[in-house]
């Protein structure tokens, strides 16, 4: 350990034993739910997260929309119409169930948070009249005003509301506490390992099921060792642990072949997220203006500029719904036209740079629902935006913001800059949110062709009751001491070495690596030096590896995950032969209009393992949703 007084005990070598009938990793959004649902069974449940789940996760900061409330009383859209326009949007490289529970069990999970102090409704009457508002129910619309299936809501107040309820439940919290490892006994799961991050403490979490729940990769291809924190949209902590350690344990992950080309972040190489002129997603339906003022239209499905303003808000004639907001990369169903064109295709119809969003000439609640309501909740905007150019003098009334990079976007990237964005791959699960290995659940942004804030809730309420149902019919598990003293041997090797290299030097030579050989043209030749030069960081770089505290050993972790992430991706690379569009998937060396399935990958004793599943291997939605819910169709019954 270094010379300087670290602030918190030493508790190195020092192992907590901690026993439950279910155990959650991760407490974000899906795990407090997947925690809340297993207690309220009266089981035994704990949940470790690495940071505080107050404030932790993606939605720590907020989150300003929630997609797919179909049974909101408002809503003029079925779970199943919804669901299947998901799958279609993506060309069915989709997760059917993960929609499909979203659909149905999202607005209960929302009426669950309101009841434990979380904000949904305009209690305060400070949009009374807006046409995205019901006047009976104070709900308030985003995007599709005549449906009504997307709310706005108060996302800042939904973590720490659920904090508040897993501690009034009596579920145990191990906050600060980073999940490193799997157990498994014979082929069940059996719980985790864990570290505590100021202390260096080990925990062995002993458990009848495990449900995982810690996001997805980040910092594969993007890194800047100056400002580390900015390098990605989620946040710095999420880098994929979950992903990593179901590979190492044997877990199958799916669609982990796809990435899209970068489009925030990426350490100062963007404005902040939603801090730019645009109309996407939280900005949705801005004006948008050239830079001599001239308005850029609108234009619906079928190509018809919109004349009058509040056509942005309605499908067009013969148009059921449409589907417009956080996840939807090239929306099918949304108005399409030159407000969605690159920047070289207006200026070639006479637009000029720099294009501006311009707020001043919507009308007042629209304006006002967009800067203050949605920029304010959207994580990581209160502060830095609606707070920092208000102070600075920002007035939407009067100001226009900047436009940057390509399209409506903080900046452009280059095509090998890439990121796991829109609905990326991840574990791969049944329709209880089962992994392959019996007694191990995933949810939230853990699960493969997963995005948003209701479906992790969705997911994690689903999940954890699953988990229960199953802790309730098997024996505590055995755990293996060599397999703890493995882990713990792992843990701890970068702190052997002194003056060797750091985590920041590791993580730069990674996603320079996946940049290379990893990028947007893939071919065989690229893929197998990318897997020859991880593994070389692997046997070279690695062992070289050095800390001087436990915060920064979690950091070198994370990196190592970062490491296991990268090789698993390239192998899932190999293992898709030829280009599938909607999975951003394009090889130069092998040409096939072979029709495609899901690629399942994983690996054991380093023996890599594939098989093809149908796309659409959940069958009927409705049917296998009610077949595997008979008992509990997740309702919301009060707390
Ligand atoms: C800037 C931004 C804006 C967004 N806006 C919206 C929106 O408006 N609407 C919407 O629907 N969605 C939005 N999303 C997406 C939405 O927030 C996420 O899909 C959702 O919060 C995912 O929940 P989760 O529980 O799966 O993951 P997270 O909420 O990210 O939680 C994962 C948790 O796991 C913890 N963790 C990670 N690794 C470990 C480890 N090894 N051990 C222990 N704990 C670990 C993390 O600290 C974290 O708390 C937004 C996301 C971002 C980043």
């Amino acid at each position: 350990m270094s010379t300087y007084q670290w602030p918190y005990p030493n508790e190195l070598n020092t192992i907590e034993h901690v026993s439950c009938d279910v155990l959650v990793l991760g407490g974000g959004l899906s795990g407090c739910f997947a925690a809340i649902a297993a207690r309220k069974q009266g089981l035994d449940v704990a949940i470790v997260e690495k940071g505080a789940i107050e404030k932790s996760g993606s939605a720590g900061t907020g989150f300003d929309h929630w997609e797919s409330a179909c049974t909101n009383p408002c809503s003029k859209v079925t779970p199943e119409e919804i669901a299947y326009a998901y799958i279609d949007e993506q060309s069915h490289f989709s997760n059917g169930i993960f929609h499909y529970i979203t659909c149905r069990e999202g607005y209960d999970r929302l009426l669950d948070i309101e009841r434990m102090g979380g904000k949904i409704r305009d209690t305060e009457d400070d949009f009374q009249g807006a046409r995205f508002r019901d006047e009976d129910t104070k709900l308030m619309f985003a995007y599709d005003y005549q449906n009504r299936f997307t709310l706005r809501v108060w996302g800042t107040t939904f973590k720490p509301a659920l904090y508040r309820e897993l501690k009034r439940l009596g579920v145990k919290i191990y906050e600060h506490v980073e999940a490193t490892a799997l157990l498994k006994e014979n082929k069940h799961g059996a719980g985790a390992i864990g570290m505590q991050i100021h202390t260096g403490k080990l925990y062995v979490f002993q458990a009848k099921a495990t449900v995982l729940a810690m996001s997805r990769p980040a910092r594969v291809w993007l890194f800047n060792a100056d400002q580390p924190g900015l390098c990605e949209f989620r946040p710095f902590q999420s880098i994929g642990s979950g992903h990593a350690m179901g590979w190492r344990s044997g877990l199958e992950l799916t669609m982990m072949e796809k990435s899209v080309r970068a489009e925030f972040s990426a350490a100062g190489r963007s404005f902040p997220p939603y801090g730019t002129g645009n109309n996407h997603n939280t900005w949705y339906a801005a004006t948008m203006v050239d830079a001599r003022g001239v308005e850029i239209p609108y234009v619906d499905r079928d190509g018809n500029e919109l004349t009058d303003y509040y056509a942005r808000y309605y499908p067009s004639q013969g148009q059921k719904f449409f589907l417009k907001g956080g996840v939807i990369d090239e929306p099918k169903y949304a108005y399409r036209g030159p407000e969605t064109l690159p920047f070289d295709e207006l200026i070639k119809r006479g637009y000029q740079l720099p294009f501006y969003a311009d707020l001043s000439r919507m009308p007042e609640l629209e304006r006002k629902v967009i800067w203050g309501m949605m920029v304010g909740q959207e994580a990581k905007t209160n502060i830095p935006i609606y707070h920092y150019y208000q102070t600075r003098g920002f007035d939407p009334t009067q100001h226009r913001l900047q436009s940057y990079g390509n399209g409506w976007q903080s900046a452009s990237f280059l095509d090998q800059e890439r990121q796991f964005f829109g609905a990326p791959g991840g574990l791969m699960h049944d329709w209880d949110l089962k992994t392959n290995i019996d007694g191990i659940y995933a949810c939230g942004d853990a699960l493969f062709g997963s995005d948003c804030a209701g479906s992790a809730c969705a997911t994690g309420h689903y999940a954890g009751r699953k988990a229960a149902s199953y802790a309730k019919t098997v024996l505590m598990p055995g755990l293996s001491s060599e397999a703890i003293d493995k882990e713990k041997q792992r843990l701890y090797a970068p702190l052997e070495h002194e003056n060797g290299l750091n985590w920041k030097e590791l993580n730069m030579a990674i996603s320079k690596a996946m940049q290379n050989y990893c990028g947007a043209s893939k071919c065989d030749a690229l893929l197998l030096e990318g897997k020859r030069l991880l593994k070389e960081y692997e046997k070279i770089i690695v062992p070289q590896l050095s800390c001087v505290n436990p915060h920064e050993l979690m950091r070198t972790h994370e990196v190592l995950d970062i490491l296991t992430v990268s090789q698993l991706v390239i192998e899932a690379c190999l293992a898709r032969r030829t280009s599938v569009k909607a999975l951003n998937f394009e090889r130069t060396d092998v040409h096939s209009d072979a029709p495609q399935q899901h690629i399942v990958i994983s690996q054991q004793d380093g023996m890599i393992h594939t098989r093809e599943v149908d796309l659409d291997y959940y069958g009927d939605l409705k049917e296998n949703y009610e077949k595997h819910n008979a008992d509990d169709r997740g309702e919301s019954n009060g707390i």
